[in-house]
């Protein structure tokens, strides 16, 4: 594999030596050994992609809220509140 550097020495290529999945297979742990000086390290590779939430639709105003609402605006208009 090329792309990840050696912490040791910053090459580029590495090879895997051992490869095990982790939390439940929601990641996986690998040990690559750098092709360069030999030394070894762990990458872990998870998904990036995240889920989005789902926002339920606001539920509808009721047609008791609204008479409620359109009451009040009249009396609003009539004064009863001044
Ligand atoms: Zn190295």
């Amino acid at each position: 594999m090329i792309g990840l550097a050696c912490p040791a020495c910053n090459h580029l290529a590495s090879g895997c030596v051992d490869s095990r999945p982790t939390d439940r297979g929601a990641s996986v742990r690998r040990r690559r050994e750098c092709k360069h000086c030999g030394a070894r390290f762990t990458t872990i590779e998870e998904c990036a992609e995240t889920v989005k939430a789902v926002v339920p639709p606001p539920s509808p105003v009721s047609r008791p809220t609204l008479l409620t609402q359109r009451s009040l605006r009249e009396r609003l208009i009539a004064g009863e509140y001044a």
